[in-house]
């Protein structure tokens, strides 16, 4: 069965002409259920995260400013979502979500998460869009509970990783892969294990080849216990942030590659969904729900 974490808290209320779409997180789940490509029962609503479950990747003090709604002007910008109380609960939310997913993917094969993704934010700083590094924390968790050993991130967003790169430079059990928009944010980039930096403009053909020549070579190197794959579907030509020309068939090509690969091995593989800012939010929508309809197609 395909568990998918939702909450009702992961779509936040923004101000009024706010760049992010943040209706995606209630338009997805409708219409997964409106096709038919899932069902309610698919969904589960995680708990929110404990302290010292966070603290195992976020420093103290950063905790403790989000809790007590203290960051700097400068440093909620750097988020760029206004920070209330409510932000902070639902990155708890969404982080354990994630690791929820890892443990129902250790059964079924794969798990999704219907927001999550936030790979900008570091141990003790948040910025574009990310508070929490749900994919962080879920790996330090199962790392520290050893439910497992070696974890490959793939990060197909068109943002670089760099709060994963970060989180994870000086540790081995975290291999941290990052294809994205060479001349893309952020402009300062951190080092992940591996860095595949492609140009402006580059279409399907390219791009995918590119998939099909490092995905397959990495799980069989790495051999990792589990993929935490993040799925942003900012790669599409119409997205305002990208700058690539890949379609909406070649999104989906891409998630089918990751998927393959994964079930081939038998890795239990971890979905979190990423950014994504087309011009229209039905594109969004429709990227997004691609990558159900692969995970319903190749696993179930
Ligand atoms: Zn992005």
């Amino acid at each position: 069965m395909l568990k998918i974490a939702y909450s009702e808290i992961y779509k936040y209320r923004l101000p009024d002409g706010h760049r992010f779409p943040m209706e995606k997180y209630e338009l997805l789940p409708e219409q997964l259920i409106y096709e038919g490509t899932v069902r309610e029962s698919n969904f589960f609503t995680p708990d929110p995260l404990e302290e010292d479950e966070i603290l195992l990747t976020h420093t103290q003090e950063y905790l403790e400013k989000l809790n007590r709604l203290e960051l700097s002007r400068k440093e909620e910008r750097n988020i760029g979502f206004p920070v209330r109380k409510d932000l902070v609960d639902r990155g708890k939310v969404i982080a354990k979500g994630t690791y929820d997913c890892a443990l129902f993917a250790m059964n079924y094969g794969i798990a999704m998460n219907i927001a999550g993704g936030t790979h900008h934010a570091y141990a003790h700083k948040g910025e574009g869009f990310c508070v929490f590094n749900d994919m962080a924390i879920a790996s330090k968790l199962l790392l520290k509970r050893k439910q497992l050993k070696k974890i490959l991130f793939i990060d197909l967003d068109v943002h670089q990783g760099n709060g994963n790169a970060h989180i994870f430079k000086n540790d081995e059990r975290v291999f941290t892969f990052s294809m994205h928009g060479a001349n893309n944010y952020p402009l300062r980039k951190e080092v992940s294990d591996l860095d595949i930096g492609v140009p402006d403009k580059i279409n399907d053909t390219a791009y995918l080849a590119l998939l099909y020549k490092h995905i397959p070579r990495l799980i069989q190197e790495q051999e990792p216990d589990i993929v935490f794959y993040q799925a942003g579907v900012d790669i599409l030509a119409s997205d305002k942030l990208g700058r690539l020309s890949v379609s909406l068939d070649g999104c989906k090509e891409r998630d089918r590659i990751v998927m393959t690969e994964c079930k081939r091995n038998k890795i239990p593989l971890v979905v979190s969904m990423g950014g994504g800012y087309s011009h229209k939010i039905s594109d969004i929508i429709e990227a997004h729900a691609n990558t159900y309809r692969e995970a319903q197609y190749i696993f179930f």
